[in-house]
């Protein structure tokens, strides 16, 4: 079978519709409930209103003539109300008008339904829409009292209302429909808004904005999109700055390694002395080729984590010394002054071996731009509260400007700086160390003033040095 894409519903068509059916329902429930309260409260209020006919006739036909008797039953037919007094062989009696004629109903049926004898009892009973009463009363000897109103008249009410209720669906549907288009078409005019901004924004403009000031969400929708357009522009200025600098990097050793071979080929050969300054220099520029395509690699990898991290518990107080030895050359040969404060038998969790690399960026870069005194002051110092280490290497060197300091973390950033001395950095060692520590979820920062030198820190956790470092105590 060939296969069909879903044809999908606009929101303009399907909103209105649950919409409509929706209010359709609700008029509905809401008009026959009504309905049906207003005609039993209309039944419960004939029916209270003919026991009150009753019993006032029945109170007023003692010792009054039989005009006065006629006239007080005539005066409730103003409510729609029958009033007249039968015999016990079903003729009536009163109003005298009628005086004589023979009952139209059954009065062997009505009389099974009354007991005569008692004076008190009397019936209500509903019969061809009518409502009728009855009971047994002194006039005449024994005879009927019998009253009755018809519902005919209710209903006609009743049908006034169903009108009424008619209008009041129409003009409360006709609202509804307004509505529902009003708000449907606000919504998708706001959403082929941004779908439109989007549309302009995948070709490539990102000088889009997306914008919607009706809806909460979909204010909210462009707020993220504005956030992604942003990264995305990011991102594309980074690929580019990336490749300027990569291959600018590239190129100026590439370049030196190229004369300087020439040079060798052309000019030093013969001259041992020139040939191995020139051969130096290939060998120096090598050297920075490999470092900057490490860092190249370091940096790719720690930012998508493709290692992952190695967790475990080690003596840091050990492993910081180990690294610092290794700068042992330059307070040899160079001058430099290393201050170290650091407790004995630290131990945190880490993966080592990128901490190392944290290390080693910070120390390098501490080394790099620290002042004439040449003096780098290193300490690690264990918090009295918490179970927190603090790592802390700074420098006497010219510092940061503060509004430059967010931004040094980022990849290739370099502060356009004099240093002291020329440093041969490629701007990547910083964006290193925040990705591993941002990855081991440890808070790490920098305190810098200009001219004031540059104070790098790391929060580890302190750990017991018992449980992981000898499971064999364990
Ligand atoms: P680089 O290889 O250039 O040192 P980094 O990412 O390590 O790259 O550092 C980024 C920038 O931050 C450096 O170019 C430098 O301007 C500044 N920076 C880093 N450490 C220091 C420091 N200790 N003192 C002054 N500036 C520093």
């Amino acid at each position: 079978m060939k296969y069909k894409p879903k044809k999908l519903k606009s929101i303009n068509r399907v909103l209105p519709r649950y919409f409509i059916v929706l209010t359709v329902l609700l008029i509905i429930f809401v008009e026959v409930v009504c309905f049906l309260f207003v005609k039993s409260a209309n039944e419960d209020k004939a029916r209270e209103r003919l026991v009150s006919a009753g019993s006032e006739i029945t109170s007023f036909i003692n010792g009054k003539s039989d005009e006065a008797v006629s006239l007080y039953l005539k005066s409730y037919q103003r409510e729609g109300i029958n009033a007249s007094v039968i015999s016990l062989d079903g003729k009536i009696l009163l109003p005298i008008e009628d005086e004589g004629t023979i009952w139209d109903g059954s009065i062997e049926e009505l009389l099974s339904k009354i007991d005569i004898s008692n004076r008190h009892s009397m019936v209500l009973y509903t019969e061809n829409h009518t409502m009728r009463y009855a009971s047994g009363i002194e006039y005449k000897g024994e005879s009927i009292l019998y009253v009755s109103y018809s519902m005919q008249i209710m209903q006609g009410a009743n049908k006034v209302l169903l009108i009424y209720f008619v209008i009041i669906g129409i003009v409360g549907l006709s609202i509804a429909v307004l509505i529902s288009y009003t708000v449907s078409s606000k919504l998708t005019d706001g959403l082929n808004n941004l779908s439109t901004t989007a549309v302009r924004f995948s070709k490539g403009d990102f000088g889009v904005n997306f914008a919607n000031a009706e809806f909460q969400e979909l204010a909210d929708l462009s707020d993220t999109l504005n956030s992604v357009r942003d990264e995305v522009k990011k991102s594309g200025d980074f690929q580019r700055e990336l490749l300027a600098n990569v291959s600018h990097d590239l190129k100026t050793p590439l370049t030196m390694i190229k004369a300087y071979a020439s040079m060798v080929q052309e000019i030093s050969g013969d001259d041992p002395e020139k040939r191995n300054k020139h051969l130096q220099v290939i060998i120096d520029e090598s050297d920075r080729l490999t470092e900057l395509v490490n860092d190249i690699l370091n940096v790719s990898k720690v930012s998508s984590n493709i290692d992952g991290l190695n967790m475990k518990v080690f003596n840091l107080t050990e492993f910081l010394y180990g690294i610092i030895n290794k700068f042992d050359y330059l307070q040899e040969t160079q001058n430099y002054k290393f201050m170290v404060d650091i407790d004995a038998n630290l131990y945190t969790r880490a993966d080592e071996e990128k901490i190392g690399q944290v290390v080693y960026n910070l120390l390098g870069n501490a080394v790099n731009y620290t002042g004439e005194d040449k003096t780098v002051f290193i300490s690690l110092k264990k918090s009295l509260i918490e179970d927190r280490i603090k790592l802390t290497i700074k420098d006497t060197g010219k510092g940061i400007a503060e509004d430059k300091l967010p931004e040094i973390w980022d990849r290739y950033y370099r502060v356009k700086e004099n240093h002291l001395r020329p440093v041969k950095g490629t701007g990547l060692g910083l964006s290193i160390v925040k990705k591993i520590l941002q990855n081991h979820k440890f808070d790490f920062g920098v305190n810098s003033k200009t001219g004031k030198g540059c104070e790098f820190w790391v929060d580890f956790p302190a750990v017991s040095d018992k449980i992981e470092v000898q499971p064999a105590l364990k």
